[in-house]
């Protein structure tokens, strides 16, 4: 392992200067649950680690801030299982976190962290996308909101620039009844990444909101505002056939260890109509 700096800034001013410092070879750190691996393992060879956890600015909150339950940088997804307004209306993502590893892991590893990641198989990324989620970010020019769907290019890759921190993430609060559910197939029991994740987030007006991950390079989002995945009258060869429509940008890797490319999108159908199912019962109950 190359050595590197470590730097643990109290305030955002500080760690920005020092990410722009840099010039590019400077990591944040929150719970290292990815980031020690990958420098361990060589792929990431940072010159300087910045702890963002000190950062004074950077909560650990959720609270809700001009109709947006803002979710601050150093909440982990302990702090998210333990919200009773993520459980009770984002209930998909409350789902998701409770997946992530274990206990310790769960009790370090922040959201942001597993977004920045940007990994296709990131647990939280479809409970995210299906409920709108926002990232916003700050460097030295200022402070920038960008849509969830904008933010992931591909595995490790994201539109945050060179020297940006991703300060909170952000969901719309909405008024309406919503059912929402998370799914997740892995090639065994215990601890591993997700074969092929799922979230679908059900809203009263109608509009269901479809997203799935581990099925290429980053997760997609698709939305169904027919009103047909929400029709508690539509059969289940008709929510097939518009999952199908749904799932046109899966493309799986057919090089990876995990499962093969068949599996992965019969298994997506599988639970995309499970998902739907269990979505409308959450909803009319
Ligand atoms: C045993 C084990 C099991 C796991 N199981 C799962 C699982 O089932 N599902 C799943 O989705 N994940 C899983 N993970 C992955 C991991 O726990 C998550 O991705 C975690 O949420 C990352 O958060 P972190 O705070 O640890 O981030 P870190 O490791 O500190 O950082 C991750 C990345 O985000 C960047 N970063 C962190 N904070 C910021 C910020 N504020 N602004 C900009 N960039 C930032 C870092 O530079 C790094 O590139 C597992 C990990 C382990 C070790």
């Amino acid at each position: 392992m190359r050595t590197f700096d470590y730097e643990r800034p109290d305030m955002l001013a500080d760690a920005l200067a020092l990410m722009a410092d840099a010039d590019g070879a400077a990591r944040p750190l929150a719970g290292g649950t990815d980031l020690i691996i990958r420098i361990r393992d060589g792929s990431i060879r940072p010159r300087t680690v910045v702890d963002v956890k000190g950062i004074a600015e950077f909560s650990r909150d959720i609270r809700i801030e001009d109709g947006w339950l803002r979710i601050g940088a150093r909440t982990t997804m302990t702090d998210l299982l333990r919200d009773d307004r993520i459980r009770r209306d984002y209930t998909a993502l409350a789902e998701a976190a409770a997946y992530v590893g274990s206990v310790q892991i769960r009790n370090r590893a922040t959201l942001a962290g597993n977004i920045c990641n940007a990994s296709p198989a990131a647990d939280t990324a479809p409970a995210l996308l299906a409920f709108e989620a926002r990232v916003v970010a700050v460097g030295q020019r200022g402070r920038r909101v960008i849509p969830l769907d904008d933010f992931f290019v591909r595995s490790g890759v994201t539109t945050l620039a060179p020297g940006e921190l991703v300060e909170a993430i952000e969901m719309p609060v909405r008024p309406g009844r919503r059912g929402s559910v998370h799914a997740r197939r892995t090639r065994r029991r215990g601890h591993d990444l997700a074969s092929v994740t799922l979230a679908v987030a059900l809203d009263e007006d109608g509009v269901t909101r479809v997203s799935y991950g581990s099925v290429g390079p980053r997760p997609v989002l698709a939305i169904d505002d027919t009103g047909l995945l929400a029709d508690p009258a539509a059969g289940d060869d008709a929510v097939r056939d518009r999952l199908d429509e749904l799932f046109a940008a899966a493309a799986p890797s057919p090089t990876s260890m995990r499962a093969s490319p068949e599996y992965r999108l019969a298994m997506l159908r599988v639970m995309g109509l499970r998902a739907v199912q269990d979505a409308r019962k959450r909803i009319a109950s």
